[in-house]
């Protein structure tokens, strides 16, 4: 059994009150290598998505991403919110009308929305941005597909391993965004993009009941 449209509805929901809960941590890291906003970024986004969840209910996992992705490119400005709002955009690409995602499905779209953020922001693993908790999030789930679990394990796999991506970013010098201007200083600092993810990704699994 796969997850369907509650579940989507679900994580949307979960993720915006997991936005609101770390809006200040999220405030913080970035105060230490950008520009103090990627909370406000993230907790504004999200109140949109959930406005627009009050205003049309979708009725497939594609479509509930999709809501997402639009919410999220109007209202989340700077860089994150065209590289978020291209991730949700290809995950539900991926999923298209599917109204039963699998573990195959999920760990397909997981990797179409780690291509997208690729494909916009250009940076690479080690760079010190959200592609440091996208990418091992994704490995983790296609290492997860291949050994036989279930969607919900898939997520499992991926919330944990965007976690651990996140704090690998610690030591890392910024290659890419505004991090990057600071040079060597960004160093000793948690990307708060790879924060958010690993905030997101959670929240999937947790929506998925693990
Ligand atoms: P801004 O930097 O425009 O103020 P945010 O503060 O909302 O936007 O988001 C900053 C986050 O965006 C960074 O922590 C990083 O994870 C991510 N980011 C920035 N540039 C890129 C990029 N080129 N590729 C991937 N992620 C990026
Ligand atoms: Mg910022
Ligand atoms: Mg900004």
């Amino acid at each position: 059994m796969g997850l369907g449209v509650t579940w989507a509805i679900d994580w949307l929901q979960l993720s915006a009150r997991k936005m609101a809960e770390h809006r200040v941590e999220l405030i913080e890291l970035d105060r230490a290598i950008g520009d103090s906003d990627h909370g406000e970024n993230m907790d504004r986004g999200f109140q949109a998505v959930l406005e627009k969840l009050t205003e049309s209910a979708p009725d497939t996992p594609g479509a509930a991403l999709k809501l997402a992705a639009m919410a999220l490119m109007s209202k989340v400005g700077g860089a994150a919110g065209p590289l978020y709002g291209t991730a949700y955009l290809r995950a539900s690409t991926a999923l298209g009308p599917q109204e039963d995602i699998d573990a195959a499905a999920l760990a397909a779209a997981l990797a179409a929305a780690r291509d997208g953020i690729v494909a916009r922001g250009k940076a690479e693993p080690g760079d010190k941005t959200m592609v440091d908790a996208w990418t091992p999030a994704v490995e983790a789930a296609n290492e997860a597909v291949a050994l036989g679990a279930d969607a919900v394990a898939v997520l499992a796999a991926a919330a944990e391993a965007a976690e651990v991506g996140a704090v690998t970013t610690d030591p890392l010098v910024a290659r890419k965004g505004r991090a990057s201007y600071l040079g060597e200083r960004s160093a000793g600092h948690r990307d708060p993009g790879a924060v958010s993810t690993a905030l997101l990704l959670r929240a999937a699994a947790t929506a998925a009941g693990f």
